[in-house]
């Protein structure tokens, strides 16, 4: 049960919907992204077309299902969402995919853990708005085309590298999200501070952005936990001194690290004299499975300059030295 987990937490759910910006001009951050997704949204627009197919991959957290909905919403088109893992049998795509009025922005949230025998029927309706089914079995079976209305899929992934060629291939638009700046969380914060009627200053936002891993999502959540915190000990105002102590209070460092974030650090610093050490050893050391370090842990310790991914392991840099107070040493077998 971690506090700084990235993807939704029970607790998270009351709420984020009523936070999810609505419009491309309240997604705040992603500059660049925002920029392109206008663009192709404007031709689209323009030549009376659907978009293409567009695949959002980033950590979880980072507003992949928030920009779905966003695209729907300036297209000016229905939007229908569903998850790779709940569909299960070709029947369930099928079903979905008759069924969509036309234009629809259709999301298909962690589109890599579709199975196969989806994903196959995925291709031609991406193509050529085309369903292939078969019907019968053994000799008696035969294929007949069926007409799909015309539709956006918009596909979401933490990590495009587990999707297929030929999926991935079928989007005309891949984009990426990119973990936060502290300015687009500070805004972020405030923004959702102003929906819960929440009375907070500008460095009360700044240091809960500077402590939630560029993440909106585990931003949010901390500014939920530092209200409480406000409201018991400090009349309800979130000022830098309450979200410190209260955020110290939780176990989130100043830089946004937990224990477990500074457990991986002095692992390898102090078991393995800095690194490099690959990551099933680490990962045995740290009694911790490899994919969860490699999902969860690793992506914002690396993006931040703590840790760094040699062809020989991970290496602690001097950054992670630094945070933990301990001299540095450079690894001597880089
Ligand atoms: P993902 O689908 O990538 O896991 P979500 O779209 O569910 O992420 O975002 C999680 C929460 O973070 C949302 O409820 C929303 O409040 C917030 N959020 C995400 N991106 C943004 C953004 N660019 N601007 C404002 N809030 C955001």
């Amino acid at each position: 049960d971690r506090l700084l987990e990235p993807r939704p937490k029970d607790e998270d759910l009351p709420l984020e919907a009523g936070l999810r910006p609505r419009t491309l001009e309240e997604y705040q951050g992603q500059s660049e992204l925002k920029e392109k997704l206008r663009i192709f949204i404007q031709a689209a627009l323009q030549r009376d077309e659907p978009l293409d197919h567009v695949l959002l991959h980033g950590h979880p957290g980072l507003g992949k299902t928030s920009l779905a909905g966003i695209i729907s919403r300036e297209l000016d088109v229905p939007f229908r969402a569903t998850s790779g893992p709940v569909i299960e049998r070709p029947g369930d795509l099928a079903a979905i995919l008759t069924n969509l009025e036309p234009r629809s922005v259709l999301f298909i949230d962690e589109i890599h853990r579709l199975n196969h025998v989806v994903e196959e029927i995925l291709y031609p309706a991406m193509e050529d708005f085309q369903l292939d089914i078969i019907i019968g079995q053994g000799p008696s079976a035969r294929t007949i085309k069926l007409d799909l209305p015309p539709f956006t899929l918009v596909g979401a992934t933490t990590r495009a590298g587990l999707l297929s060629p030929p999926l991935r291939d079928r989007f005309g638009v891949v984009l990426r999200l990119e973990f936060y700046r502290v300015d687009d969380l500070k805004q972020i914060v405030l923004r959702a501070a102003r929906i819960m009627s929440l009375a907070i200053d500008d460095e009360g936002a700044e240091e809960i952005a500077r402590r939630s891993r560029g993440t909106p999502r585990i931003a949010n959540r901390l500014l939920r936990r530092v209200r409480d915190f406000a409201e018991v000990r400090a009349q309800g105002f979130i000022t830098r001194d309450v979200a410190d102590m209260a955020l110290k209070m939780l176990d989130v460092d100043e830089r946004g690290f937990d224990r477990m974030d500074r457990r991986i650090l002095s692992t390898i610093i102090e078991k393995y004299d800095g690194g490099p050490v690959g990551i099933e050893t680490l990962a045995a050391a740290l009694s911790e499975e490899k994919d969860t370090l490699e999902e969860v842990y690793e992506p914002f310790l690396i993006q931040q300059g703590f840790l760094k991914k040699t062809p020989r392991g991970r290496v602690a840099t001097r950054l992670a030295f630094e945070h933990l107070g301990l001299p540095y040493r450079p690894s001597r077998q880089l």
